[in-house]
């Protein structure tokens, strides 16, 4: 058992309005999780206290070399006004992946669990109700030695920040449409590609704006080295269905193992749907584009669940999927883990946990 001291702020701030959109990312609880580390003396002192502005030496390492992880997973309140959190040991379990490659220590997974619940259960009356809202939280630590040399740091910061968010298709699933990137890369293996981390986001930014400038929302990545193999879009994993085989490329190194990728595998497996993990070339989806065996194709991840792609763009094509609509896969998967993470369909797999 940790003990994770609670000090409530002085001064709540006001709820958002009802009619507040909830833009991702923009508008913040009233507190914080956070927890201190030093070689030696390991984690110390959890606490809940005001979300506040935290104070940094400019030297400190974060701001130099980047050693830092993050981790995103939702919170969602139930017909029932349950607070319930969907699959927190698969982020938990990741993060610490990530800090292993990132030579940040690893985090007790019962600290960081109670630090999930309590942080959730101080601010639980942000948690949005409307269809499609929740409370996003984002655990990150970052490396704080007041150093310019390059090595690991000898101090961190873990912190938890909540912050609700509006529904990501407001009117429905929307399908996006995606730019294949052929100059660019984003990881390779033996990189940081399968760590969440904020290095693989800043190689990924000029050719997301590329692509926004193209009218595209998201970036497809190909493999690094041959730029043959499809990877990953920017923060969602890919799943195609090819002639009624649901193909993903497989964990390979340079793709982040995304919790969502993962529920979508086991759901399609317990469909009795053929599904495959293996390297998927572009040239077998521009084939399978223009024969006309690609039925669908969807992104997943925590911020939207189920992304329908209804345009490709590859070098000089574009290639329209399903008319530019939604398939069924999509539309059940989508229907089946909001259900289940809404606690309004019976979570069979065991991946719901209630804060009480
Ligand atoms: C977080 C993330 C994903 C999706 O992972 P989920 O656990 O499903 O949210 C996919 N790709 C990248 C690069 C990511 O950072």
């Amino acid at each position: 058992m940790w003990n994770i001291r609670v000090e409530k702020t002085a001064e709540p701030k006001p709820l958002p309005a009802a009619d507040n959109p909830l833009t991702f990312g923009t508008i913040f609880t009233d507190h914080m999780f956070i927890v201190n580390y030093e070689t030696g003396k390991g984690w110390f002192d959890p606490r809940v206290v005001a979300y506040q502005k935290i104070e940094l030496d400019p030297s400190a390492m974060v701001f130099h070399y980047g050693q830092e992880m993050f981790e995103g997973l939702k919170a969602y309140k139930s017909a029932e006004g349950k607070t319930l959190l969907f699959r927190p040991d698969k982020n938990i379990a990741r993060a610490n992946r990530s800090n292993d490659r990132l030579c940040i220590p690893e985090i007790p997974e019962e600290l960081f669990l109670e630090a999930i619940k309590a942080v959730v259960k101080t601010d639980e009356k942000w948690i949005p109700t409307k269809p499609g809202t929740s409370l996003y939280i984002r655990p990150f630590v970052i490396a704080t030695d007041p150093f310019l040399g390059v090595r690991p740091s000898n101090t961190y910061l873990f912190m938890i920040i909540l912050s609700p968010v509006g529904a990501y298709y407001p009117e429905g699933l929307n399908p996006v449409r995606i730019w294949i990137e052929d100059e660019y890369v984003r990881a390779v293996k033996g990189g940081i590609g399968e760590a969440k981390t904020g290095g693989n986001y800043v190689a990924s930014m000029a050719a997301q704006v590329k692509a926004h400038d193209e009218g595209y929302s998201q970036v497809l990545w190909l493999d690094g080295v041959e730029r043959k193999y499809i990877e990953e879009v920017g923060a969602m994993n890919i799943f195609f269905k090819i002639d009624g085989t649901i193909v993903t490329p497989q964990l390979n190194g340079s793709i982040l193992p995304g919790v969502t990728r993962d529920s979508v595998i086991q759901l399609c497996k317990s469909w009795g749907l053929p599904v495959e993990e293996r390297k998927v070339s572009v040239d077998e989806l521009v084939k399978a584009a223009k024969d006309g065996t690609l039925e669908e194709v969807f992104g997943t991840g925590t911020a939207a669940v189920i992304s329908p792609v209804g345009h490709l763009r590859y070098e000089t094509e574009v290639f329209k999927i399903k008319e530019g609509g939604i398939g069924e896969i999509s539309q059940k998967l989508y229907d089946t883990i909001t259900g289940i993470q809404l606690g309004k369909i019976k979570d069979e797999l065991g991946w719901v946990v209630e804060v009480k």
